[in-house]
Formats: C-alpha cells, structure tokens, sequence
C-alpha cells in the first residue's frame, strides 16, 4: 500500500525538479529569516542568486550539531515564536541538548512522512497501533502517534517502560503494531514469552523498529522471536524526528521522504559528495520545512543510498543499513570497530541471545576489548570444555570481521542491562 503515490512513484525528473524549488525557497526563506544563515552565507560569498540548480546545493556551507549546540536555544529558528506550536529536543550526550521548532505546517509535514512510513508497513485504519516509544522531548513517541493516527489507526499512546502492561495491553486491546527501538522489542518479546499467553492470542503481525542502529540479522532474530515482519523506520530530531524514511514489503533498502528531505553523502573527511552508491555520511536539507529548516545538517551516520526503482514501485531513493554513527566508531588497537558488525556475528551464531555488551580499557597504554554475550537458556552449561568451544568459535568469527580478536566473556542468560529506550551497548572506560 502508498499513502502518497503521486510523490512515492513520482518519475525522478519530476522529482528534481521539485527538490530544486523547494530547495531555492528554502535558502531564500533562511537568507532572510535566520541571521546565522544569512551570516554563513556571506562568509561563502554567496546569496540566493546563487543556488539555481540542484547542484548549486555543493556552495551553501554544512550545518553541524555543534552549530545547533552553538545556536540554543532559539537561535537557527527562521521564524518567530508566534507561529511555533510545538518543541522538542534530543538528548545530546554532553552538555545542552539540541532544540527543534515546529510549525503547524511542519507538524503537517511530520504526520505525511509518518502516515507513508506506516501504510508502506501495511497498516490502515482498521489497526490498532501501540507506541512504546517514550513519549516527551525525544521525538519518537510522538512522532509515531501522529503518524498512526494520520493513518486513522487506533494509538495506544503506551510510551516506554512497565513492561508487564505493555504486554497486558497488547494482548487485551489486540495491538498489530507494535513502535519501539529495536532493543526494547528484545526485551518486550522476552516478556511476552514469560506471560505464559500464547502467541496465538495476540495479534501482533509488525514491528516499527528505528531510532537506534540494528542489523539485518537482528531483524531476524526479532521477526523470528516475535512472529511478526519488522520494518526500519528512520528519523533523526533535528529533521523532524521518526519519519525521515522507512522500509517498504521488500525490506530492501529504507525509502526516505526526499520531497521534503534532501540527501547527499560526503566524505566525512573532506566533506566531498560521494558517487552515487558509496558508503558514507548522510546530510539532509530540508526543503519544506518552516520552524527549523535545515542546511546541509551533517547527521554522522555512515550508509549510502540507491537510486534504482524499487519493486514496490516507489522511485524514492533508498538508503541502506546504518552501519553506526560516525561518534559510535570504537577505535580499539588502531582498528575502525562498530557494534553493528559485532551485531551481526552474534545474531548469526544460535547459541547465543541477541544481547552483547562492548567494553574498551586502556591498560599500559594497550587497548583491551571484551565482548560480553548472553548464551541461550538451553546451552548454557557449566560443561567448561563446551563453553570453550563456543568461545573459540565467537572469537574466530569476531576476528574474521573485525580483524581484531577479542576477549569473549560468555555470561549468563539475562545478565545484561536490557533497554527499555535507545539500548547502550558500549562501555568505553579510556574516555572516563
Ligand atoms: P539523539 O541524537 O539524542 O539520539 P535522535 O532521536 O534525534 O536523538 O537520534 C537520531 C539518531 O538515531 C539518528 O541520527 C541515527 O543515528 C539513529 N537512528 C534513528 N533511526 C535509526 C534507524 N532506523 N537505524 C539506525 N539508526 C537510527
Ligand atoms: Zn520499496
């Protein structure tokens, strides 16, 4: 199903075109409105004239996080506070968070995105939708709320935690959907397993998993212990917030919302765009956008993106996996290490749980990397040479990927801290 197939499928000339109006009306809108766009601009020496083509995008310069730090916390609105409705924040890790005004219209914006995000999963007005995202600052609660009422479903606006009711509700109200990171539905389908009902009486059927990395062998794993199809779903705060793109019934690429997003990939180093198909980091102008419109917002997450049509028939391009955020690369021993790839040896290897924890030391000036891992009810032993085995066996994978061997510490079944949010899956003791 397409909520919009007018621009889902739209033909990709058409497409350009648009983006490049929108876009013109965009540096135009910030020129005037925003004094640290107009001043940046100067800087570069240029004005509005000067971004006629899509590609003209190359001149404007990039807008950072620490710019949004720099600028809190109303400073990068392009309008007055009189037309803002709604505000939100991300949590940022250090010091003052990030702010996010909309507009009514840029609401607007949000539940269309949504609304498309939703009905690419197959949901419509007949199902009921529970939100296990937090609800609050973090966009994810409402962002999902708006969409599956856009939709006309029925939200349980459940938010995240309290387990035990998120599993009574679901069962008893009947919920098809289920919105919540990827980690929390880890923990949601232990819970559910635990409650004794069968999977029969509830009729969960799919999963809207995003606001954190996860694999393709989690997704697995999730659909597996779950029942259901679980589909990406993409957003970042400072865009709008859940909604920026989503999977379609392929499950083959996430398709993002390019009429009111536009994206490019640079090289994280040089700031260079990158050939269409290379992996590298995502920035986003929004062109539609009135509160907070954006310029070239470098989001740090590394994928790439496919141009190619897909066989849902939607032409919007598609993005790929995640592999991690720029700030989440470990660099252990000199070696690039994300937990995305450490994901995606532990899911593939049955005897063991989805869940893992990354620790990095520093111990006479060497770096130590241990990976801690959750071994599944039924192999865990206290059969030493079995556990041994196992252990070689992780390690010899891990040190395939990585290229790097790591102390592998087998724990037991539910010994690790499980998320009911954004899941923390790093401990870094050399940054303390
Ligand atoms: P914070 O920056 O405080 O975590 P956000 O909720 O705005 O707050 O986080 C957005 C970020 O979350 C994205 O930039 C990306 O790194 C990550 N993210 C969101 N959705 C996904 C997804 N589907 N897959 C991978 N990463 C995601
Ligand atoms: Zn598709």
């Amino acid at each position: 199903m397409i909520w919009n197939e007018t621009i889902e499928c739209m033909d990709r000339r058409d497409m350009h075109k648009l983006q490049e109006i929108r876009l013109k009306n965009t540096v135009e809108r910030v020129y005037h409105n925003c004094e640290p766009y107009r001043k940046r601009m100067q800087e570069a020496g240029i004005t509005p004239d000067d971004v006629k083509t899509l590609d003209d995008i190359t001149k404007l310069p990039f807008t950072s996080k620490k710019d949004l730090r720099d600028y809190y916390p109303f400073d990068l609105l392009s309008t007055p506070m009189s037309e803002i409705v709604r505000l939100h924040a991300s949590s940022g890790t250090t010091g003052k968070p990030i702010v996010v005004g909309y507009t009514r219209k840029d609401l607007n914006i949000w539940n269309e995105v949504g609304a498309r995000c939703f009905t690419a999963y197959g949901l419509g007005k007949n199902d009921i939708i529970q939100v296990s995202y937090g609800y609050g600052l973090f966009t994810g609660g409402l962002g999902a709320h708006g969409a599956a009422e856009t939709i006309g479903g029925a939200v349980i606006p459940m938010s995240s935690g309290n387990t035990e009711k998120q599993i009574m509700l679901m069962h008893d109200f009947g919920a098809v959907g289920l919105a919540c990171t990827p980690s929390y539905a880890l923990f949601l389908a232990d819970a559910l397993k635990d409650s004794g009902i069968p999977r029969e009486e509830f009729k969960l059927r799919v999963g809207i998993f995003g606001a954190e990395p996860w694999t393709e062998q989690m997704r697995l794993e999730l659909q597996e212990k779950l029942g259901i199809k679980a589909y990406d779903i993409y957003g970042l705060t400072e865009i709008i917030g859940p909604g920026v793109g989503h999977e379609c019934e392929c499950q083959n690429g996430t398709h993002l919302c390019e009429d009111h997003f536009l994206p490019e990939i640079i090289d994280p180093e040089t700031g260079e765009v990158l050939p269409e198909g290379s992996m590298g980091e995502l920035v986003f102008t929004t062109i539609t956008k009135e509160g907070m419109p954006l310029i070239r917002f470098r989001t740090r997450d590394l994928t790439s993106l496919n141009y190619e049509k897909c066989s849902c028939g939607r032409t919007s391009v598609r993005m790929g996996r995640i592999l991690g955020r720029s700030d989440d690369m470990l660099i252990i021993r000199g070696v690039n290490v994300f937990p995305s790839q450490v994901e995606s040896v532990i899911c593939e290897i049955p005897e063991l749980e989805p869940h893992y924890m990354l620790i990095v030391d520093r111990v006479n000036s060497l770096d130590i990397f241990e990976v801690q891992v959750e071994v599944k009810e039924s192999f865990y032993s206290d059969e030493i040479n079995r556990m041994l085995q196992l252990k070689k066996k992780i390690q010899h994978r891990l040190q395939g990927v990585l290229g790097l061997n790591p102390d592998v510490k087998l724990v037991e079944p539910r010994s690790l801290e499980r998320s009911q949010g954004k899941a923390k899956r790093v401990i870094d003791k050399r940054k303390l």
